[in-house]
């Protein structure tokens, strides 16, 4: 078991905003949004960041990008359009050392 606060959240033992999950990731509300619509969309397996993917994560990572997109379009702002970010260790701004994708919109 991971002493994580994403994994906490995955597992139902912290609470979080969900806009979407299934059996490979989930998506929750950004506790401090940046954006009128900030969502984290967050494997369940826990990767530590983009620097620790291995050949096993392909589809996991192509699951995560292609939901987005879907996200984006359920939340009525992929025309106005969205931001995808990974942050990747400290220096890139990455805070909580569980992958996730920030999807920021609705401006
Ligand atoms: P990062 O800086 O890329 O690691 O992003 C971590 C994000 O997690 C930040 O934007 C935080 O606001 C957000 N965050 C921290 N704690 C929680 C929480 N309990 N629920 C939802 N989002 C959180
Ligand atoms: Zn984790």
């Amino acid at each position: 078991m991971e002493d994580c606060l994403f994994c906490e959240i995955i597992r139902g033992e912290k609470p979080a905003g969900f806009a979407y999950q299934d059996d490979v990731l989930v998506a929750f509300k950004d506790i401090r949004p940046k954006a009128p619509v900030h969502l984290l969309l967050v494997p369940r397996r826990h990767i530590r960041s983009i620097n620790d993917l291995t050949e096993d994560d392909r589809e996991v990572v192509s699951e995560i990008i292609f939901k987005a997109g879907a996200i984006a379009r359920e939340q009525g702002i992929e025309r106005s359009g969205y931001k995808l970010n990974f942050n990747v260790e400290r220096g890139g701004g990455q805070l909580i050392f569980h992958l996730h994708l920030h999807l920021l919109g609705g401006w």
